[in-house]
């Protein structure tokens, strides 16, 4: 195993993320979109992988969108999923978010085809992780037709920025909260509703009324979240057996300052098991990994790894000993990437991350580029993912 980890390539890393980055959303810039899907697929073709791109329409858009797959071994025995995502929001360049979980996932994808290996594996690269088209189509045309942006999705005024930047965090604080949705906007609203001009409030009641049907639930694969969930929804139709799930996402900004860690309300550092984490001076150089009720014993396969003398890779174990409705209505934000459709069916699954907007300031920003990456985190991730999935083969091959 140690022999296998070793051959993690730091410049290859740096290459892949250097390659996809930029603004890869299907509005602002669907062409780089494709090349993205072209890209990974390619490089799962040269490492000698059998390849898949799941096709699929959604509502908003007649285009046509891909999951990117590649898998090696029997792909009729039980599976693990290695996961990342590759779209962005809609002016981010996205080399965090999540280029590094990308080419984290291609090199493991190379380290492990080079192996004699038997295990089955799949490696995806799911499509509109981030808003989904039916409302980021109809959010932009109601923005650009009140003037409130311009076509290059810049605010038209400095008070529309600060006023909708005001809006926006008074949501995500709310939805740390366990309300109904539409209840989190409502509120939100109120908090600017005098401060705003007639547009800026005619955009966000229009946000409202689009999203009033909207549940903490059911935003899974609506609001976000629609390639994984239309690809678990596909899986499960030919009862599709998945082993585990490992699901990279944002891993590569570490720092050593202190007090550059939040964490979300309700989970404290100094309760959870951890890793070399210097929780009291809150510094942000760990890994995030985050289980639900079904993947306790994957988070404790990984985390194990993490201690690995090759590795040593600092952890925070977000243990969370509920299955998926519960965490979706107590802890929001450990809902809002791709495992979330898996642990919705109850198939185990890791959210792997560096915790994303409560650690880095660039994150869904202009400023989310590859030169705020640390690779050398980003490696250390890469090598724990892949002793992980050599160990979950040994156990499917019992
Ligand atoms: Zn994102």
């Amino acid at each position: 195993m140690n022999n296998t980890i070793q051959k993690v390539d730091v410049e290859r890393l740096y290459q892949h993320v250097l390659s996809i980055e930029g603004v890869k959303h299907h509005i602002v810039d669907p062409q780089k979109l494709n090349e993205t899907a072209n890209y990974i697929s390619s490089e799962f073709k040269k490492y000698g992988l059998k390849t898949n791109q799941q096709t699929f329409k959604v509502e908003g858009t007649d285009m046509v969108f891909k999951n990117i797959e590649g898998y090696m071994g029997d792909d009729s025995k039980p599976e693990i999923l290695v996961t990342s995502h590759y779209d962005t929001g809609d002016d981010s360049p996205g080399a965090n978010d999540s280029g590094s979980a990308i080419a984290a996932m291609l090199e493991a994808a190379r380290v492990l085809s080079s192996e004699n290996f038997s295990g089955n594996i799949r490696f995806i690269s799911f499509t509109l992780e981030e808003l989904g088209p039916a409302f980021a189509q109809g959010d932009r045309n109601k923005a650009l037709e009140l003037g409130i942006i311009d076509e290059n999705h810049r605010y038209t005024s400095y008070h529309t920025q600060k006023m909708l930047k005001k809006f926006y965090s008074s949501v995500t604080l709310g939805l740390a909260k366990s309300k109904p949705i539409v209840d989190v906007w409502q509120k939100a609203f109120e908090v600017v509703k005098d401060n705003l001009t007639d547009s800026e409030k005619e955009f966000i009641a229009y946000m409202i009324k689009t999203r009033s049907h909207i549940t903490r639930t059911s935003s899974v694969g609506k609001l976000g979240l629609v390639g994984s969930d239309y690809w678990v929804k596909k899986a499960l139709e030919v009862d599709k057996k998945i082993k585990g799930v490992i699901n990279l996402v944002t891993i590569g900004y570490s720092t050593k300052r202190k007090n550059t860690q939040f964490l979300p309300p309700l989970m404290n550092p100094l309760w959870l098991p951890s890793y070399k984490v210097k929780a009291r001076k809150r510094i942000g150089d760990f890994i995030a990994v985050v289980s639900d009720k079904n993947s306790k014993e994957l988070g404790k396969l990984f985390c194990k790894n993490c201690k690995n003398e090759t590795i040593k890779l600092p952890y925070l174990w977000a243990r969370i000993p509920f299955n998926f409705e519960k965490i979706a209505k107590w802890l929001y934000d450990l809902i809002r990437s791709d495992h979330s459709p898996f642990w919705k069916e109850n198939i185990p699954a890791l959210m792997i991350t560096d915790t994303a907007n409560f650690r880095s300031p660039y994150h869904h920003t202009k400023a989310d580029t590859i030169d705020k990456l640390d690779f050398d985190f980003i490696k250390k991730v890469t090598q724990a993912t892949i002793a992980t999935v050599i160990e979950l083969t040994k156990i499917t091959n019992g």
